[in-house]
C-alpha cells in the first residue's frame, strides 16, 4: 500500500495546533479522531475529514481514533461498519484505536446522573409535540417545561425506569437544565436521552434509552483524551453545549472542538441520507456503483488512493462553504494515471480491416512501450496481422473539415506500426460499413512515407489476436451541478452517465491485467478493470476518466 505523506501546506487548523503546542496545551500532544455515524458508506466529503485528521495526526506525531457513533441503533449496521473500515484502510490511513460511542452507555448513563444530581438535568414528560412548542423561534424565547422543577430524587428514580424499560417510546426524555430564554436554541434545555426499544447491533437489548449525539459526541472525545475534535461547520453552534457538558462533568479531559468548511462537489451530492435514496430507488446499481460518490464507488471507477488523497490536499481547509467543480478531481486522477499508467490500446466500437496485400496467416510481432515518457515500465508485444479493428469515429465516408482520419482513398498511420491506405468500403444490405479494404506501405514502420504526409494517427487491434471484452463508459449520474436542488431525482440523472459497450476489443496483453489494473486506452481515456466483474475470460473495464476535460463550463 502506497502510504500517504503528512501534509505540507499550512490551513487554520495547523495554526491553532501550533499555537497550541507552543504553548505546550495538552502536554504536546495532538489526538483526533474520525467519528462516522454507521448508517451508510462513506463518500468523498468524508474522505476530506478522514484526510484532515488523519494527516494532522500523522504530521504531528499524534494520533487519530477511528469511532464509530452508533447512538442510532434503528439506522445503523454491521455493513456499513464493516464497509467504513474498508474504506479508511484503503485510503491509506491506519487508526490508532478503534472505538464505539456504545462502549461508553454505561459512562454516559453514570454521567448523566451526576447531571441530575447537580440539579443540570431533568425528566420531561411533555410530548413531543409540546417539546416542540416549548422551544420558541429565532425570535421568541423559550417556555420552560412544567417537568422542570421535579426533584432530583423523582428525576433519578424515573431514568433509572427509562433505562430499566418501563416506558414506551417518547414517554419522557431527558434534558438538560441550561436556559430556556438562550439565543442559542441548541442551549434551550436540549435532550439528552430518548427511549428507543430497538436492538442495537452491539449492545443487543440491553438499553431500551439512547443518548443523543450532542451529548454523546463530546463525551466519547473526552474518554477517549481527543486534543482536537474537527467537525464541519454545521456544528459550530453546538460547540456551546459541547463545552457545557463538559464543564459541567467531571471527565478525564476537555478537547477542543473547531469547526472547518464541508466539501460541496459539483454533479453530485454529498449526503447519506441521498445516497442511500438513489441505492433504495434503483437509480444506481448499488453503493458501490463506478457513479456513485461513495469512496467504494469511486475506488470502482479507478480512482487511487493517491488521488484522492492529493484531492482533498488541493481543496484545503477553509472556515467557508463553497463548491468544488468535478474537474478538480478528475484532474487529480488524470494527473495521477498519466504518470503512472501502462499504455494499452482498445476499440471500443470496431470495423474491420482488411490488409489485401499482406497474406492471411501474416504475424508480425512488434514492441511498444508500455508509457512513452517512462521506458523503466518496459515494453510489451503486439500482433500485427492482416485483420485488424479500427474504431467507427476513426473512420469517415463524409468527413468534416480537418479531418485527420481514415477516408476512403486516404492514408493514416496505424498507432506503432505501417501507414495504411483505404481502397474499398464494404457495405452491408442497409448500408452500414461492415469492412474496409486496404493496403499497407511497407516502408513506413517507424519511418516517415516517402514523398507526401501523413498527418493522422489511429489506434488498432489485430482482430486475430485480440481479446473480446466490455467496456462501460461513466460518465456524470447528474446533468445538472445542484442535483439535490432538483425537484426530482429523476429529472437531473444523466441518461448517459453509463453506456455499455459489449463488444470491444482489447490488445492481447489485457487478458493479463488483474481487477482493478488502471490503464490509459490510447486516445480514449484511463480505464480500470472492474473489481467485481473482470476475468481472464471476459475482460470488463471501466472508463474513469477521459483524456481531457469535457465538462467545465
Ligand atoms: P451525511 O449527511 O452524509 O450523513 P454526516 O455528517 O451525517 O454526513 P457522519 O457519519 O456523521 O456523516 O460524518 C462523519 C464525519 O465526516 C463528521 O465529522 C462529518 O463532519 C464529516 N463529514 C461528513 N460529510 C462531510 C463533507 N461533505 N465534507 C467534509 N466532512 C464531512
Ligand atoms: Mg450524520
Amino acid at each position: 500500500m502506497n502510504k500517504p505523506e503528512p501534509p505540507v501546506t499550512g490551513n487554520f487548523i495547523r495554526n491553532i495546533i501550533d499555537e497550541d503546542l507552543s504553548v505546550n496545551k495538552n502536554d504536546g500532544r495532538v489526538a483526533t479522531r474520525f467519528p462516522p455515524e454507521p448508517n451508510g458508506y462513506l463518500h468523498i466529503g468524508h474522505a476530506k475529514s478522514i484526510c484532515l485528521n488523519f494527516g494532522i495526526a500523522a504530521q504531528y506525531g499524534g494520533s487519530c481514533n477511528l469511532r464509530f457513533d452508533d447512538t442510532n441503533p434503528a439506522k445503523e449496521s454491521e455493513e456499513y461498519v464493516n464497509a467504513i473500515k474498508d474504506d479508511v484502510s484503503w485510503l491509506g490511513f491506519e487508526w490508532h484505536e478503534l472505538h464505539h460511542a456504545s462502549d461508553y452507555f454505561e459512562q454516559l448513563y453514570n454521567y448523566a446522573c451526576d447531571l441530575i444530581k447537580k440539579g443540570k438535568a431533568y425528566v420531561d414528560s411533555s410530548t413531543a409535540e409540546e417539546v416542540r412548542e416549548m422551544r420558541g423561534s429565532l425570535t421568541e424565547p423559550g417556555v420552560e417545561s412544567p417537568y422542570r422543577n421535579r426533584s432530583i430524587e423523582e428525576n433519578l428514580a424515573l431514568f433509572e425506569k427509562m433505562r430499566n424499560g418501563d416506558f414506551a417510546d417518547g414517554e419522557h426524555i431527558l434534558r438538560a437544565k441550561i436556559d430556556m430564554a438562550s439565543g442559542n436554541i441548541n442551549m434551550r434545555d436540549p435532550t439528552l436521552y430518548r427511549i428507543r426499544k430497538v436492538e442495537h447491533v452491539r449492545t443487543g437489548n440491553s438499553w431500551s434509552i439512547y443518548p443523543m449525539y450532542d451529548y454523546t459526541h463530546c463525551v466519547s472525545d473526552a474518554m477517549e483524551n481527543i486534543t482536537h475534535s474537527l467537525c464541519t461547520l454545521e456544528f459550530e453552534d453546538h460547540r456551546p453545549l459541547y463545552d457545557w457538558v463538559l464543564d459541567e462533568l467531571q471527565t478525564p479531559a476537555h478537547p477542543q472542538q473547531i469547526e472547518f468548511a464541508r466539501l460541496s462537489l459539483e454533479y453530485t451530492m454529498l449526503s447519506k441520507r441521498r445516497l442511500i435514496q438513489l441505492v433504495e430507488e434503483n437509480h444506481v446499481e448499488g453503493w458501490d456503483d463506478p457513479r456513485m460518490p461513495t469512496i467504494t464507488g469511486i475506488r470502482r471507477r479507478g480512482y487511487t488512493p493517491a488521488s484522492i488523497r492529493d484531492f482533498c490536499e488541493r481543496i484545503g481547509i477553509t472556515k467557508n462553504d463553497s463548491w468544488i467543480e468535478m474537474a478538480v478531481l478528475e484532474t487529480c486522477i488524470r494527473d495521477d494515471l498519466n504518470e503512472n499508467s501502462h499504455r494499452r490500446m482498445a476499440v471500443l466500437d470496431p470495423i474491420k480491416v482488411t490488409i489485401t496485400d499482406l497474406p492471411e496467416d501474416h504475424h508480425e510481432e512488434l514492441s511498444f512501450a508500455n508509457h512513452p515518457q517512462n521506458e523503466a515500465l518496459g515494453r510489451r508485444p503486439i500482433a500485427f496481422s492482416n485483420k485488424l479493428l479500427i474504431d467507427r469515429d476513426d473512420f469517415s465516408e463524409d468527413p468534416p473539415p480537418k479531418y485527420q482520419r481514415l477516408v476512403p482513398g486516404g492514408e493514416v498511420r496505424l498507432r506503432g506500426s505501417y501507414v495504411i491506405k483505404c481502397h474499398d468500403v464494404i457495405k452491408d444490405s442497409s448500408g452500414n460499413v461492415v469492412e474496409l479494404r486496404c493496403t499497407h506501405d511497407a516502408a513506413t514502420l517507424g519511418k516517415k512515407p516517402e514523398g507526401r504526409k501523413v498527418k493522422g494517427v489511429i489506434h488498432w487491434v489485430s482482430e486475430t489476436h485480440g481479446v473480446q471484452g466490455e467496456v462501460r463508459v461513466y460518465d456524470h449520474l447528474f446533468n445538472t451541478p445542484n442535483p439535490a436542488g432538483a425537484d426530482s431525482i429523476e429529472s437531473v440523472i444523466n441518461p448517459e452517465s453509463c453506456i455499455i459497450k459489449q463488444n470491444c476489443y482489447f490488445e492481447a496483453d489485457l487478458q493479463n491485467a488483474k481487477p482493478e489494473e488502471r490503464f490509459q486506452f490510447e486516445r480514449l481515456g484511463y480505464f480500470v478493470a472492474d473489481r467485481r466483474d473482470h476475468t481472464k475470460e471476459r475482460p470488463v473495464f471501466n472508463r474513469t476518466v477521459t483524456l481531457r476535460d469535457t465538462w467545465t463550463r
